[in-house]
């Protein structure tokens, strides 16, 4: 697809129109390097309506990565303070659309946002949380019930604003192992045990005030859900969006694998049946927030002050029926950030679109690992820093200090220089960034991690290919 044919698929036309203020040294002026400078305003964050005239603010807090105490061990016991101030800022800023799932943080983030959020008043915010039964144990309409009912007690709340079935189209295990396929997996866990139906009662109830879902991987579940809306009136569905998803997502699929659809079809056939759209994953895992140079250039050039961030959710904003970006935001930098952005949102203009077509276009053709970083695959049984192993690496092909082949014979002098450069600069970092004793060579292949990745990465093929590199 050419660059005219991107714009026209976005709709784009809208004209950008609001500056961002320069920095001050007022307490909302984040200090951080590498993020924007400026006030963070209180009073202009963007809202969107969703389908039963919840105003909803465009940026939403993900509750997928806490701060931990130790923050260089993500298992340690998650910083109740720090995530207190950040709710409390976030809601102070006017966001007020937080998500969490039983899964997120090794099953601690639900019970923390209930702490956090019930020191605010229950109109002040909206909480998402979803239907995580993916263990065949609790594919049983009691197990799930469960599950569902804990939310409630964790979030400390009587209601729901937004119920989700977690992850449809990604494939099942069971009890030994098996893979089952995409689509018996969704209907075994929601359809055939009963918990849709159970699910539509208790929006009807009004325990939960909307009901959608979230997809990963097999676009056929995604159709096949989406042709239930009749019966279901879905209220909202959580798809990942960027702008490299939206026409390249192929790209990023590991080979063999389907991955999932462009979100220019997702989102088109959601717009088309009025359902909002939650956004995930707009900065694909982080990825858009550390850009190869020729992107850091190109936004650089034209917006010095901003994040390369920004852009990443300018654009996951910028398609009218999108009602929430979802970012999990750790440190009060990122928060600031994205607030900034998103207070107000800023559309993008043709010629901007036209430069993230072109990045997107340059960016699909490198080859990195899609790692969100969403940590379902932790804790590793043999210790391996699974995410951050795969940052590093990311982080190196973007740099382009990834070696790409061994070095033959007949190399010449400034091949061996640039190889050995290469080589120097991937394994110094790799020794910074992830301890000897949790890199790729622990690794023993028992593919316990696969089945829990929603990448669909062949986690254990990588640290192969990772650890022949760095040796
Ligand atoms: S396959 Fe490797 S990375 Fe995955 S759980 Fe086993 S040892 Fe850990
Ligand atoms: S490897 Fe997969 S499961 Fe693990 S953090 Fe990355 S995306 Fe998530």
């Amino acid at each position: 697809m050419n660059r005219r044919d991107f714009l026209k698929s976005l709709g784009a036309g809208a004209l950008a129109t609001t500056a961002l203020a320069a920095g001050c040294d007022s307490p909302n002026q984040t200090q951080a390097e590498g993020f924007a400078l400026g006030e963070v305003p209180t009073d202009k964050m963007t809202y969107r309506t969703g389908t039963h005239g919840e105003k909803v603010s465009l940026l939403g807090f993900g509750f997928m990565r806490l701060p931990t105490v130790d923050p260089d061990d993500r298992r340690s016991d998650l910083d109740q303070e720090a995530i207190n101030g950040l709710a409390d800022y976030a809601i102070a800023h006017g966001l007020n659309l937080f998500d969490t799932s039983p899964r997120y943080c090794q099953a601690r983030s639900e019970t923390s946002l209930g702490i956090a959020l019930s020191r605010h008043k229950r109109e002040d915010y909206l909480i998402s949380t979803k239907l995580s039964n993916q263990s065949y144990d609790i594919w049983t309409r009691e197990g799930s019930i469960k599950m569902f009912e804990e939310s409630f007690e964790k979030l400390q709340v009587d209601y729901i604003d937004f119920y989700m079935l977690h992850c449809i189209g990604l494939p099942g295990r069971d009890n030994e192992g098996n893979t089952i396929d995409p689509m018996k997996a969704f209907y075994g866990r929601f359809i055939d045990n009963g918990i849709l139906d159970f699910l539509i009662e208790q929006r009807a109830k009004g325990r939960i005030r909307n009901l959608g879902f979230s997809y990963h991987g097999d676009v056929k579940v995604f159709d096949e859900a989406l042709s239930m809306h009749d019966k279901v009136h879905w209220d909202h569905v959580l798809i990942q969006h960027n702008y490299i998803n939206w026409q390249h997502a192929g790209a990023l699929a590991e080979e063999g694998e389907t991955g999932d659809a462009n979100s220019q079809y997702l989102y088109g056939e959601l717009a088309k049946r009025d359902i909002p759209v939650f956004v995930m994953e707009p900065l694909l895992g982080g990825q858009l927030a550390t850009l190869p140079q020729f992107a850091v250039d190109e936004m650089k050039r034209r917006e010095p002050e901003q994040s390369l961030a920004s852009w990443a959710f300018r654009f996951a904003g910028n398609q009218p029926r999108v009602l929430t970006v979802l970012s999990g935001m750790t440190y009060m930098e990122h928060l600031q950030d994205n607030l900034r952005t998103m207070s107000p949102h800023k559309p993008l203009t043709d010629e901007e679109l036209a430069m993230l077509s072109d990045i997107a276009v340059r960016y699909a053709g490198i080859s990195l690992i899609p790692c969100t970083n969403c940590q379902y695959c932790m804790p590793c049984p043999y210790g391996l820093d699974i995410p951050t192993i795969f940052a590093h690496y990311n982080k190196m092909v973007n740099e382009g200090n990834v070696i790409t082949d061994d070095l033959s014979e007949a190399a010449s002098s400034e091949e061996r220089r640039a190889y050995r450069k290469a080589r120097r600069a991937f394994l110094v970092g790799y020794n910074r960034a992830v301890e000897p004793d949790r890199q790729a060579d622990r690794c023993i292949g028992c593919g316990k991690c696969l089945p829990e990745c929603p990448q669909q990465i062949d986690i254990p093929g990588k640290m192969l290919m990772i650890e022949e590199k760095s040796n």
